[in-house]
């Protein structure tokens, strides 16, 4: 067990086996799979993977537990352990093949993970995060509850998105102030005509939500105008958080 922990790097460590156990049960892990881990830190997950599947990758940050988890798994061909941040590291290089995505997220970080990692959906067999439960609550969001926003839009747009259980902050050490939960995404097909399409959307969804009290066809004035809002059935007076991530794709379609 390490003696100090990171808290800029947002270490929080799970001992606990019966949580440990509802994790793996839920990601199903089996022979063939390849899996990508954000921060393993001492191995929690890792410990539990590594017997049943055929590769993991490992993405720590924290120089100081690459020795411990050299020391853990040098024996096995299986594990890849890179010492690198997960914001910086191209994941292109790495995933050739799909991969399934796992992690006690750092949660200082988590929303960024979420937005660089989901771009990857057609190279993602599935995703499992340990993530803040208001982070969480707020991907599964749907139009008109006050959490909704870029995040819901983003990930919705690119997975299907599922809650799975809550988890205690007495479970880790040290404990976390915040309350903790369990997500699975699921990629689904998105219908972008091309690769500026999907920057348009992008773009539209940050500006609506940057003036999340604004009117739309206030805020989104320079991409489309009223009378194409309303041939697509579209209040133009509405505001960005009762727009559904269709609406988006809509609007995204439209541009001037
Ligand atoms: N999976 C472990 C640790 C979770 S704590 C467990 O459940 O016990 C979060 C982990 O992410 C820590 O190991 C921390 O060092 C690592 N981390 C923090 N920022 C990171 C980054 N930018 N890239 C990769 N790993 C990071």
């Amino acid at each position: 067990m390490v003696k100090r922990y990171k808290k800029r790097l947002g270490q929080h460590f799970l001992y606990d086996s019966n949580v440990i156990n509802k994790i793996i049960d839920v990601i199903r892990p089996s022979k063939k799979d390849i899996f990508l881990e954000i921060g393993p830190g001492e191995g929690a997950l890792t410990n539990s993977l590594y017997n049943v599947i055929e590769k993991i990758y490992l993405i720590e940050k924290d120089k100081d537990l690459i020795p411990f988890l050299k020391h853990q798994y040098d024996n096995t061909k299986k594990i890849h352990i890179i010492n690198a941040d997960i914001l910086k590291y191209d994941l292109s290089k790495l995933m050739k093949s799909q991969f399934r995505i796992i992690g006690n997220l750092p949660y200082n970080i988590s929303t960024e993970i979420i937005f660089r990692v989901i771009t990857m959906a057609p190279k993602i067999k599935d995703i499992h995060f340990m993530l803040q439960k208001e982070v969480i609550e707020r991907i599964v969001s749907t139009p008109g509850s006050k959490i909704y926003g870029r995040l819901s839009v983003m990930t919705q747009l690119y997975f299907n998105v599922k809650k799975l259980f809550n988890i205690s902050a007495n479970v880790f050490i040290p404990k976390p102030k915040v309350d903790s939960a369990y997500i699975r995404l699921l990629p689904r097909k998105t219908r972008f005509l091309n690769q500026n399409h999907e920057i348009s959307f992008k773009k539209i969804v940050t500006i609506a939500f940057t003036a999340r009290r604004k009117m739309i066809k206030t805020s989104l004035k320079k991409f489309i105008d009223e009378d194409t809002l309303k041939s697509l059935s579209i209040d133009p007076k509405s505001r960005p958080e009762t727009l559904s991530v269709d609406n988006f794709m809509d609007i995204s379609k439209n541009v001037k």
